[in-house]
């Protein structure tokens, strides 16, 4: 009995550690979407993020950096303590300290963002239409917005060579914040803190891992690579920056981004959000429909064209580490954390920008973006 104690006693963190992973795990069973949202993410994420982007969120670098640091001396210690446990023959000790340390992953994961996953989806809590997407709805929007990229891409520079990356504004990550919480606060969604998205370097850390950006959780700050063509950091910042604000699934980080970016002053981030977004529509048509694909690609101005082919150039220098094992990884994980359709929610943006064209939502963004014409006609279709 005694001994028992003393185990206890020693390990008392482990256990505690312990305790606080089973705790995380009957809260995500039990709790439902709605008092998740008013429990975690308007009240314990807000309380978090003010006090992460008060502090580390002003360090001049990624945050990252350290932990990573971090965590090689956590693994280091560890394997030193499982040698000197194996040498005194503590191997419920070892199986403990394991076991805590997974229970520590699992349990600052979720009370650190991962709780987001539990609360409803957006096209809920925007209570957006429910609407039959076609093809030819994806190519309408599309026939019409490659105007307008058009017509952007020559205010940026009259050169048709691919886009300089000098015209890369440094403002960015702070003007994407200020639109993306004028957005949010006209949907009544919680805007607490100052999310940061930093470049990491070396280049390709990312890419080669086929992922433009990443939102981490333990570090509370969305990374993009430094590799990945300008054009692309206003779109893929916005993307992340929309996973730091509770946003956890793909599409919808998608979806927010493409109307951050087309909500901002900057003519070069609304190109940036407009042009990734028309890319998703395209790549869809050229799958589904080919010759509507085909007639789509024909309507680029020659410098969009040079943009999108520099695009490709630049990714395609940072080629895949196991592209198959990543693939299976992250879709694992996506679907475990109720994700349903996995890696291809990244799509979905294309779904959730024409049911947000048919609700009532933002309607001066919605102009801009389409003119006050198409405004008429989606009434007398709502009709
Ligand atoms: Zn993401």
């Amino acid at each position: 009995m005694q001994g028992i104690f003393k185990f206890l006693k020693s390990n008392w963190f482990h256990f505690l550690v312990l305790l606080l992973a089973i705790l995380t795990f009957c809260y995500g069973y039990y709790v439902d979407p709605l008092q998740n949202e008013r429990i975690y993410l308007r009240t314990i994420y807000q309380f978090h993020r003010r006090i992460y982007d008060a502090t580390l969120g002003h360090l001049p670098f990624a945050f990252v950096y350290v932990l990573f640091l971090l965590i090689l001396v956590w693994l280091g210690k560890g394997i030193y303590d499982t040698f000197k446990f194996i040498r005194e023959r503590k191997f419920l000790t070892i199986f403990l300290r394991l076991i805590s340390s997974a229970g520590l992953i699992y349990f600052l994961f979720y009370f650190l963002w991962g709780f987001n996953y539990k609360n409803r989806p957006i096209h809920a809590q925007l209570n957006l239409p429910k609407i039959q997407v076609d093809s030819n709805m994806v190519y309408e929007d599309a026939f019409h917005l490659i105007d307008v990229i058009n017509t952007l891409r020559d205010s940026l520079s009259s050169d048709t060579c691919h886009l300089s990356e000098m015209l890369y504004n440094k403002e960015t990550e702070d003007q994407l914040r200020a639109s993306l919480t004028q957005l949010f606060k006209k949907w009544y969604l919680p805007i607490d803190g100052r999310v940061r998205v930093r470049a990491i370097a070396p280049d390709g850390i990312l890419l080669r891992i086929a992922t433009a950006g990443i939102y981490l959780p333990f570090a509370m700050e969305g990374h993009i690579d430094k590799g990945l063509p300008k054009v692309q950091w206003p779109f893929v910042m916005a993307h992340e920056m929309s996973h730091g604000y509770g946003i956890t699934d793909e599409g919808e980080c998608n979806f927010v981004a493409v109307l951050v970016c087309a909500n901002a002053k900057d003519p070069y981030i609304r190109y940036s959000g407009l042009l990734s977004y028309w890319r998703y529509m395209a790549n869809s048509l050229l799958r589904i429909a080919p010759t509507l694909g085909q007639k789509l690609v024909a309507k680029r101005s020659a410098s969009v064209k040079n943009d999108t082919e520099y695009i490709k150039l630049k990714l395609n220098s940072y080629p895949d580490y196991l592209p198959v094992v990543r693939d299976q990884i992250y879709d694992a994980y996506l679907k475990k954390n109720g994700v349903a359709s996995g890696i291809q929610s990244y799509g979905t943006v294309i779904n959730l920008m024409q049911k947000w064209k048919f609700s009532y939502h933002n309607r001066d963004l919605y102009e801009e973006m389409y003119g006050s014409q198409v405004t008429e006609q989606l009434n007398e279709k709502r009709k």
